[in-house]
Protein backbone atom coordinates (compact mmCIF):
# COMPACT_ATOMS: atom_id res chain seq x y z
CA UNK A 1 0.00 0.00 0.00
CA UNK A 2 1.14 3.86 -0.45
CA UNK A 3 3.29 4.93 2.40
CA UNK A 4 0.60 7.64 3.22
CA UNK A 5 -2.01 5.19 3.63
CA UNK A 6 0.25 2.48 5.41
CA UNK A 7 1.33 5.54 8.19
CA UNK A 8 -2.15 6.39 8.60
CA UNK A 9 -3.19 2.60 9.36
CA UNK A 10 -0.77 2.49 11.31
CA UNK A 11 -1.36 5.66 13.30
CA UNK A 12 -5.32 4.32 13.50
CA UNK A 13 -3.70 0.65 14.84
CA UNK A 14 -1.59 2.94 17.16
CA UNK A 15 -4.58 4.80 18.49
CA UNK A 16 -6.89 1.73 19.19
CA UNK A 17 -3.59 0.17 20.95
CA UNK A 18 -3.68 2.54 23.15
CA UNK A 19 -7.57 2.67 23.96
CA UNK A 20 -7.55 1.93 27.55
CA UNK A 21 -9.71 0.41 30.49
CA UNK A 22 -10.87 2.53 32.86
CA UNK A 23 -8.93 3.73 36.14
CA UNK A 24 -11.93 2.27 38.25
CA UNK A 25 -12.10 -1.71 36.31
CA UNK A 26 -12.59 -4.27 39.38
CA UNK A 27 -9.32 -6.12 39.74
CA UNK A 28 -9.30 -9.53 38.32
CA UNK A 29 -11.06 -12.18 40.61
CA UNK A 30 -9.07 -14.96 42.23
CA UNK A 31 -11.40 -17.32 41.82
CA UNK A 32 -10.58 -21.16 41.31
CA UNK A 33 -13.16 -21.65 39.42
CA UNK A 34 -12.79 -21.67 35.23
CA UNK A 35 -13.60 -18.49 34.50
CA UNK A 36 -12.83 -18.50 31.06
CA UNK A 37 -16.26 -19.90 29.92
CA UNK A 38 -19.18 -17.09 30.78
CA UNK A 39 -21.80 -19.04 33.39
CA UNK A 40 -25.76 -18.83 32.50
CA UNK A 41 -27.11 -16.38 34.73
CA UNK A 42 -30.73 -17.81 36.65
CA UNK A 43 -32.36 -15.14 34.37
CA UNK A 44 -31.15 -14.40 31.23
CA UNK A 45 -31.06 -10.49 31.19
CA UNK A 46 -30.49 -9.17 27.71
CA UNK A 47 -28.79 -5.57 26.99
CA UNK A 48 -29.78 -2.89 24.19
CA UNK A 49 -27.04 -2.09 22.14
CA UNK A 50 -26.37 1.42 24.23
CA UNK A 51 -25.92 3.65 21.82
CA UNK A 52 -29.10 5.52 20.26
CA UNK A 53 -29.18 5.42 16.19
CA UNK A 54 -27.86 7.20 14.54
CA UNK A 55 -25.41 4.69 15.85
CA UNK A 56 -22.42 6.38 14.43
CA UNK A 57 -19.93 3.98 15.74
CA UNK A 58 -17.30 2.57 13.61
CA UNK A 59 -15.23 0.13 15.70
CA UNK A 60 -15.98 -2.14 18.27
CA UNK A 61 -13.05 -3.12 20.37
CA UNK A 62 -13.86 -6.39 22.48
CA UNK A 63 -13.06 -7.69 25.71
CA UNK A 64 -10.29 -9.29 27.24
CA UNK A 65 -11.90 -12.86 28.01
CA UNK A 66 -8.89 -14.02 29.29
CA UNK A 67 -9.48 -13.31 33.53
CA UNK A 68 -5.49 -13.78 33.97
CA UNK A 69 -3.80 -10.48 34.21
CA UNK A 70 -0.32 -11.65 32.37
CA UNK A 71 1.76 -9.00 31.28
CA UNK A 72 1.98 -5.61 28.85
CA UNK A 73 2.97 -7.47 25.73
CA UNK A 74 -0.72 -8.10 24.30
CA UNK A 75 0.00 -11.57 23.75
CA UNK A 76 -2.24 -14.56 25.29
CA UNK A 77 -5.16 -12.54 26.20
CA UNK A 78 -8.70 -13.62 24.07
CA UNK A 79 -10.81 -10.66 22.37
CA UNK A 80 -12.55 -10.57 19.46
CA UNK A 81 -13.87 -7.57 17.80
CA UNK A 82 -17.28 -7.50 15.46
CA UNK A 83 -15.54 -8.30 12.80
CA UNK A 84 -15.57 -11.77 14.07
CA UNK A 85 -12.41 -12.37 14.38
CA UNK A 86 -9.69 -12.26 16.75
CA UNK A 87 -8.83 -8.56 17.66
CA UNK A 88 -5.50 -8.60 17.84
CA UNK A 89 -5.47 -4.71 19.50
CA UNK A 90 -7.39 -5.42 22.53
CA UNK A 91 -5.17 -5.83 25.36
CA UNK A 92 -4.60 -7.44 28.63
CA UNK A 93 -7.30 -6.83 31.80
CA UNK A 94 -9.44 -5.23 29.05
CA UNK A 95 -12.99 -5.44 30.72
CA UNK A 96 -15.30 -3.87 28.10
CA UNK A 97 -16.43 -3.23 24.44
CA UNK A 98 -15.37 0.10 22.64
CA UNK A 99 -17.55 1.96 20.54
CA UNK A 100 -15.37 4.43 18.71
CA UNK A 101 -17.67 7.40 17.29
CA UNK A 102 -17.28 8.25 13.83
CA UNK A 103 -15.73 12.00 13.14
CA UNK A 104 -14.07 11.46 16.62
CA UNK A 105 -14.17 15.28 18.42
CA UNK A 106 -16.04 17.11 15.36
CA UNK A 107 -18.86 14.58 15.93
CA UNK A 108 -18.57 14.58 19.84
CA UNK A 109 -19.28 18.58 20.03
CA UNK A 110 -21.95 18.00 18.14
CA UNK A 111 -23.69 16.61 20.77
CA UNK A 112 -25.70 13.96 19.36
CA UNK A 113 -23.61 10.69 20.17
CA UNK A 114 -26.24 9.80 23.02
CA UNK A 115 -25.31 6.67 25.25
CA UNK A 116 -28.75 4.80 26.20
CA UNK A 117 -29.31 2.38 29.35
CA UNK A 118 -29.11 -1.32 27.80
CA UNK A 119 -31.94 -2.62 29.91
CA UNK A 120 -34.26 -1.48 32.98
CA UNK A 121 -32.37 -0.99 36.16
CA UNK A 122 -31.37 1.91 39.17
CA UNK A 123 -28.56 4.50 38.64
CA UNK A 124 -25.83 3.29 41.54
CA UNK A 125 -22.43 5.89 40.57
CA UNK A 126 -22.38 8.68 38.65
CA UNK A 127 -19.35 11.32 37.66
CA UNK A 128 -19.19 13.92 35.27
CA UNK A 129 -17.06 16.74 36.40
CA UNK A 130 -14.31 15.62 34.32
CA UNK A 131 -12.35 16.48 31.84
CA UNK A 132 -13.50 15.28 28.65
CA UNK A 133 -10.88 16.08 25.44
CA UNK A 134 -8.48 13.26 26.65
CA UNK A 135 -6.45 11.63 23.41
CA UNK A 136 -3.03 10.27 22.47
CA UNK A 137 0.17 11.80 22.85
CA UNK A 138 3.17 9.49 21.58
CA UNK A 139 2.58 6.26 23.18
CA UNK A 140 0.27 7.90 26.28
CA UNK A 141 -3.41 9.12 27.27
CA UNK A 142 -2.95 12.59 28.14
CA UNK A 143 -6.08 14.86 29.34
CA UNK A 144 -3.58 18.24 28.94
CA UNK A 145 -2.92 18.41 32.48
CA UNK A 146 -6.32 17.50 34.41
CA UNK A 147 -6.67 14.58 36.11
CA UNK A 148 -7.28 10.91 34.09
CA UNK A 149 -10.39 10.06 35.65
CA UNK A 150 -13.62 9.33 33.56
CA UNK A 151 -17.09 10.52 33.62
CA UNK A 152 -19.22 7.61 34.02
CA UNK A 153 -22.84 5.98 34.73
CA UNK A 154 -23.26 3.13 36.07
CA UNK A 155 -26.43 0.78 36.44
CA UNK A 156 -27.91 -1.88 38.82
CA UNK A 157 -30.31 -4.49 37.20
CA UNK A 158 -32.38 -6.29 39.19
CA UNK A 159 -30.57 -9.81 39.14
CA UNK A 160 -27.25 -7.86 40.33
CA UNK A 161 -25.78 -7.26 37.12
CA UNK A 162 -24.61 -3.86 36.79
CA UNK A 163 -23.68 -2.24 33.22
CA UNK A 164 -21.18 0.46 33.45
CA UNK A 165 -20.34 3.48 30.79
CA UNK A 166 -17.57 5.46 30.55
CA UNK A 167 -15.74 8.15 29.44
CA UNK A 168 -18.83 10.86 28.72
CA UNK A 169 -18.66 14.24 28.37
CA UNK A 170 -18.43 16.57 31.35
CA UNK A 171 -21.51 17.42 32.26
CA UNK A 172 -23.86 15.05 29.73
CA UNK A 173 -25.02 12.77 32.34
CA UNK A 174 -28.98 12.96 32.54
CA UNK A 175 -29.50 10.89 35.34
CA UNK A 176 -29.40 10.81 39.20
CA UNK A 177 -27.91 8.44 41.60
CA UNK A 178 -31.01 6.11 42.74
CA UNK A 179 -32.93 7.43 39.48
CA UNK A 180 -34.62 4.20 38.10
CA UNK A 181 -34.39 4.00 34.02
CA UNK A 182 -35.95 1.97 31.76
CA UNK A 183 -34.05 0.34 29.00
CA UNK A 184 -33.17 3.06 26.18
CA UNK A 185 -33.36 5.65 28.34
CA UNK A 186 -30.98 8.75 27.71
CA UNK A 187 -27.82 8.67 29.91
CA UNK A 188 -25.65 10.82 28.39
CA UNK A 189 -23.20 11.88 25.34
CA UNK A 190 -20.31 10.21 24.29
CA UNK A 191 -17.02 11.69 25.06
CA UNK A 192 -13.26 11.40 25.96
CA UNK A 193 -12.66 11.66 29.37
CA UNK A 194 -10.51 9.39 31.60
CA UNK A 195 -8.21 7.02 29.84
CA UNK A 196 -9.70 7.77 26.37
CA UNK A 197 -7.50 8.35 23.49
CA UNK A 198 -10.39 9.50 21.54
CA UNK A 199 -14.18 9.66 21.92
CA UNK A 200 -15.65 6.39 22.43
CA UNK A 201 -18.05 4.93 25.22
CA UNK A 202 -16.40 1.74 26.74
CA UNK A 203 -19.50 -0.28 28.03
CA UNK A 204 -18.80 -3.37 30.67
CA UNK A 205 -21.46 -5.76 31.69
CA UNK A 206 -19.90 -6.83 35.50
CA UNK A 207 -21.78 -10.12 36.24
CA UNK A 208 -20.91 -9.34 39.93
CA UNK A 209 -20.66 -12.40 42.01
CA UNK A 210 -21.87 -14.45 39.54
CA UNK A 211 -18.68 -14.39 37.04
CA UNK A 212 -16.54 -12.07 35.53
CA UNK A 213 -17.16 -9.08 33.52
CA UNK A 214 -18.25 -9.86 29.44
CA UNK A 215 -18.52 -9.29 26.12
CA UNK A 216 -22.78 -9.72 25.74
CA UNK A 217 -21.62 -10.74 21.92
CA UNK A 218 -21.08 -13.90 21.19
CA UNK A 219 -19.48 -15.63 18.62
CA UNK A 220 -15.85 -16.15 18.14
CA UNK A 221 -13.41 -15.50 21.24
CA UNK A 222 -16.20 -15.01 23.10
CA UNK A 223 -19.63 -17.10 24.72
CA UNK A 224 -21.65 -18.92 22.38
CA UNK A 225 -24.86 -16.92 23.54
CA UNK A 226 -25.72 -13.68 22.83
CA UNK A 227 -26.65 -11.57 25.56
CA UNK A 228 -27.86 -8.62 23.57
CA UNK A 229 -31.48 -8.21 22.24
CA UNK A 230 -30.60 -7.94 19.00
CA UNK A 231 -27.51 -9.87 17.15
CA UNK A 232 -28.83 -10.39 14.00
CA UNK A 233 -25.87 -11.60 12.26
CA UNK A 234 -22.80 -13.53 13.44
CA UNK A 235 -21.07 -10.22 13.44
CA UNK A 236 -23.37 -6.98 12.99
CA UNK A 237 -23.56 -4.76 15.29
CA UNK A 238 -26.47 -5.04 17.81
CA UNK A 239 -30.01 -3.65 17.70
CA UNK A 240 -31.07 -1.30 20.01
CA UNK A 241 -34.31 -3.28 20.62
CA UNK A 242 -35.06 -3.33 24.32
CA UNK A 243 -35.97 -7.04 26.12
ZN1 LIG B 1 -12.47 0.36 26.88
Amino acid sequence: MPCTHRAMTLTLLTLVAFLAACPSDPPPTDDDDDDSTTPAPPERLLFAFPVAEPWLINLVVGVDHDPVETDDSGLGIDCTNYDGVGFPFCYDGHDGSDFILQGAFSQMDDGSAQVIAAAPGTVVSIEEDQYDRCHISGTAVTCDGHPIIGNHVIIEHADGVRTKYWHLMTDSVQVEVGETVECGDFLALIGSSGNSSMPHLHFEVDLGEEGPVIDPYAGPESQPESWWTEQDGPFDVPGSDCQ
